[in-house]
């Protein structure tokens, strides 16, 4: 039983970070690593201001949490100081949950009623809660291979390891499959892996949550392009099914802006996988801010990654655009008694660190040098309206223009879906509208047998939904090669 009134004793706290100077010392995650005890005393307390509702908007429904985590359910273990039997609640229903601890945005705590009133101190602090559950378990041998207990002769190929066919893979490997991932990069994870700075979360974390993958009897393939260096055809000969995990990276392009073809001017994945290979040891990054005036444009994941990778590579400045205006705070938006947050803007630890970000502006030109490479960006006043139809146009507020110096400019203004591969080609599968990989409601693709999750199937998006969908495709990949599944299954094909 919950204490109904631990939200009116203690105010949230989120976990401490390390000081600024310090952290842009090194690439290592922004938070303190603190002493354990004092830790988990601190973390019991936020846990105490969950009041356990009878209907918790946190853990279900459209607002609250895709993999239906038990919320109020480990908040009271925690509580009570049961750390082991909340690692085992919380794995229920998450695979990774130090990954959506650190990275997620917390759909949750947006839901959480305690973020509705000012007078009743924020959100119960789910995230702290969740990753602290999830290091303990590391910490103290809660996490351990599951092993299957059965076998069921059927092979299951994943193609990407990102954390939509990390999870898939897991859950069929559980069920007795034999899995086999299919990575075309040289190292696993996907966007976990090249995608997301060490400052968010360090690769070690990835690494332990693999060996523990492996020790469970997932097999693992790198550098191997499906439909390249293993033909379809080799595929449907060895496997009964195949999963199709390969995410939604084609970065969406500012095509129409005079000056784009400039040297200088990169999409941002294109600055953060080398910027991330280089800390996993491959040598200097190709693309680096270092001494130079750096524009990040777009105030979405992305670009916040962008900003502080460009602060620690040591960029002479960073600046931050976005054509919307600073969100009011929740509180100050009574459209709605209802928090917005995470779809509004957000402030990142990046942000906090150095540089600077504006807003309601947008950029009319990328002025170059004689070289061709880009120095300067012309900067517009602007504002988003929308037409009838819901149609978005920028429109410039005057005629006025602001020259910043830019000697580079990273374009984090979102994806546009699957990737061109000639695996889909072969399999017979065309994109949809959004670039997207569309399925029925069984996660089956067009192509009997081959199966879709992720951002791959539902566009660029959060790491618990790819989670979500990675646990439900294992479902109906077990239904469908042993005609029933005990497997859970939180999330349907959008
Ligand atoms: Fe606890 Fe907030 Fe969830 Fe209610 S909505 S159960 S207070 S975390």
């Amino acid at each position: 039983m919950a204490d109904p009134q631990g939200f009116m004793k203690y105010s949230r706290s989120d976990a401490p970070k390390r000081p600024k100077p310090e952290r842009l010392q090194d690439w290592n995650e922004v938070y303190l690593h603190e002493e354990p005890a004092e830790r988990n005393k601190a973390v019991r307390t936020q846990a105490t201001r969950c009041m356990d509702c009878g209907i918790p908007f946190c853990h279900s429904g459209t607002a609250g949490c895709p993999l239906g985590n038990l919320i109020p359910e480990w908040n009271d273990l925690v509580r009570r100081g049961d750390w082991e039997l909340a690692s085992d609640r919380l794995h229920a229903t998450n695979n990774f949950p130090e990954f959506t601890g650190r990275l997620c945005p917390a759909p949750c705590e947006a839901a959480c009623v305690l973020s509705i009133s000012h007078d009743a101190g924020g959100a119960v602090a789910i995230k702290r809660v969740e990753e602290t559950i999830a290091d303990m378990s590391w910490e103290n041998g809660y996490v351990q291979p599951a092993q299957a207990t059965v076998s069921s002769g059927k092979r299951v190929a994943v193609v990407g390891s990102g954390p939509a066919g990390l999870a898939a893979a897991q859950q069929l490997t559980r069920a007795g499959h034999e899995v086999v991932v299919y990575e075309r990069d040289d190292r696993l994870g996907g966007l976990l892996r090249y995608g997301i700075p060490e400052f968010k979360m360090e690769k070690k974390v990835l690494d332990r949550r693999l060996s523990q993958l492996r020790r469970e009897g997932t097999k693992f393939v790198t550098g191997c392009e499906v439909g390249v260096d293993i033909t379809v055809e080799q595929l449907r000969a060895e496997f009964d099914a195949v999963v199709l995990a390969v995410g939604a990276l084609r970065g969406r392009d500012d095509k129409t802006t005079p000056g784009r073809e400039l040297k200088g001017v990169h999409l941002a994945m294109d600055h953060l996988v080398p910027a991330n290979r280089a800390v996993e040891g491959d040598g200097p990054s190709a693309i680096s801010a270092e001494g130079k005036h750096v524009i990040v444009i777009g105030g979405g994941d992305t670009g916040a990654d962008c900003y502080g990778t460009a602060t620690r590579q040591g960029a002479l400045s960073v600046t931050q655009l976005d054509q919307y205006p600073m969100p009011p705070s929740v509180r100050d938006d009574d459209r709605s008694p209802w928090p917005v947050w995470p779809h509004i803007l957000r402030t990142y630890p990046a942000h906090e660190e150095a540089g600077e970000r504006r807003f309601t502006v947008a950029v009319r030109r990328f002025v170059g040098d004689d070289d061709g490479h880009v120095r300067f960006i012309e900067l517009q006043q602007v504002r988003v309206e929308k037409d009838s139809s819901g149609r978005r146009s920028v429109v410039p507020l005057s005629d006025e223009v602001e020259m910043l110096p830019a000697d580079m400019v990273l374009l984090a203004i979102g994806f546009e879906g699957v990737q061109h591969m000639r695996l889909l080609d072969d399999l017979g599968i065309s994109l949809s509208q959004r670039g997207t990989i569309s399925c029925g409601s069984d996660w089956q693709t067009s192509a009997p047998g081959v199966f879709v999750c992720g951002d791959a199937h539902r566009g660029a998006s959060l790491v618990v939904w790819a989670i979500a969908e990675g646990r439900s495709v294992a479902n109906a990949v077990d239904s469908f090669l042993t005609g029933s599944s005990n497997l859970p299954s939180p999330v349907i094909p959008n």
